[in-house]
């Protein structure tokens, strides 16, 4: 969610360069602190920011462009690709294979969403295809095999693990031997936890390594844990052989920007994020798609994936005609921030249409705003919902009527329906969007 808000700020910086006249060092560098600033609040680690405002700087050398090159977008690109160096460390994680045993093993602190994430990837892997099975070698915290087993059975996921064995490494080694002889492709090793990093965990985790010789180490890092990421990702790394990271509870109110810290900290990518408690609130984390939408550029492809997710059938070419029109009513934006409110899945469509992500929210966004605005909303006939043309729609007693009927005052509803412009014009740009059948999408 703050993620949002964060490419909205990133976004505002670069708009903010689109309205200068003239691009010098000192509008550059406004702006680029401007980025930095929203990089450090959302808990991006210093360093990593330091060392992305040098690189572009680098990249966009304005004595060294000639007139005539579009300095701006050459500032935009580098941005773009600055942020996706650092979500990108640049070799894939490794992918398990279909037929071939591959050993999973599953690491990071109590309560970061290790067990429900061990059987959220089990359960992706088996919706592909693949037979995974589950070991739990979590000997530390009580209550942990239940878990396990319960989630297991929930998804008709295999599983191994004791009530009174205490050394997990000899339950890690006992469970891969049993999956393996029974074919399983895909055996997960959940390991222990603790509430903080320490020499005994790091430990464990290591003889377990040893004995069980993964394929992967995925480290698994709750969202919220802010500036303190970037350590704690690599005090695991320097234990184990980390080669991938998944996020958790993304779907919160985190920052998010630990993610970032993460991935520069471990060099391993980010795979997958977790945005829920559910087996299938689970996501493939695509870098460019991510930024895409980060900078509110959009993302095409998971648009046309989510839009069969999230909207009934028989609604789906009505909604994809009308953003293709640029239509944006008011009940649309009504719609949109009901499903801010709610974390519901209408706003992970929005935030993958070009343009839009940053144009959520109202700019100074809180909460008490939104809820404001549809209290105004609530006061709205059908046809003042409906129209595309608010300008034909609202006139001054209407303004009035609305104003009376909801308890505010006419600025607020001034206020209000200049928001709404904002977002229209933002949708008024999707015009000529094309999208294709079958999943195939373009954009002209
Ligand atoms: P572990 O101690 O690392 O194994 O953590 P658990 O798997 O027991 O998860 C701790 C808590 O976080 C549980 O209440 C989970 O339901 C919750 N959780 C895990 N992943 C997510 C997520 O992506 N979103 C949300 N909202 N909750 C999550």
């Amino acid at each position: 969610m703050v993620l949002a808000e964060l490419g909205g700020r990133i976004t505002h910086a670069i708009h903010q360069m689109r309205n200068v006249t003239i691009i010098d060092e000192k509008a550059l560098n406004e702006r680029l602190n401007e980025i930095t600033r929203a990089l450090l609040q959302s808990d991006v680690s210093f360093s990593l920011v330091k060392e992305m405002q040098t690189n572009i700087k680098k990249i966009v050398s304005l004595q060294d462009l000639a007139a005539g090159h579009n300095k701006r977008r050459i500032i935009e690109q580098a941005i773009f690709g600055e942020l996706c160096k650092m979500l990108d460390p640049g070799k894939p994680a490794f992918a398990p294979k279909k037929a071939k045993p591959s050993v999973v093993m599953f690491v990071g602190l109590q309560g970061a969403g290790k067990t429900t994430t061990c059987t959220k990837y089990a359960y992706y892997h088996q919706k592909k295809g693949y037979k995974p099975a589950l070991v739990c070698a979590d000997t530390f915290r009580a209550g942990a095999f239940d878990q396990l087993k319960q989630n297991a059975t929930k998804a008709n996921i295999p599983f191994y693990g004791s009530y009174t064995e205490s050394d997990p490494v000899k339950i890690a080694v006992e469970g891969v031997d049993r999956f393996e002889k029974e074919n399983c492709d895909l055996i997960i090793v959940d390991t222990s936890g603790r509430h903080k990093q320490e020499a005994s965990l790091f430990e464990e985790m290591r003889q377990v390594a040893e004995a069980t010789k993964p394929d992967l180490v995925i480290f698994v890092m709750d969202s919220s844990i802010g500036q303190a990421a970037f350590d704690q990702a690599q005090a695991f790394k320097q234990s184990v052989a980390v080669g991938a990271v998944i996020i958790t509870k993304m779907d919160g109110h985190a920052k998010g920007g630990g993610a970032l810290s993460a991935v520069a900290a471990t060099k391993s990518p980010v795979i997958f994020i977790g945005t829920g408690e559910h087996m299938d609130q689970f996501e493939v984390f695509d870098v460019k798609p991510f930024v895409n939408r980060l900078l509110g550029m959009g993302d095409l492809s998971g648009l046309v994936d989510k839009l069969q997710e999230v909207v009934p059938k028989d609604q789906q070419a009505e909604f994809l005609e009308k953003i293709s029109k640029g239509y944006f009513s008011m009940r649309m934006m009504y719609d949109q921030y009901q499903s801010f409110l709610n974390s519901g899945p209408l706003n992970q469509l929005y935030s993958m249409l070009p343009g839009v992500s940053a144009q959520m929210m109202p700019e100074g966004e809180s909460e008490a705003k939104i809820k404001r605005y549809m209290t105004m909303m609530d006061s709205m006939t059908n046809e003042e919902l409906d129209s595309s043309n608010p300008s034909k729609a609202f006139n001054e007693s209407r303004i009035m009527r609305i104003a009376r009927e909801s308890g505010k005052i006419v600025r607020e509803v001034m206020e209000m329906l200049e928001e709404y412009k904002r977002m229209a014009k933002t949708f008024s740009n999707m015009k000529g969007l094309k999208m294709l059948k079958n999943g195939d999408k373009s954009s002209n």
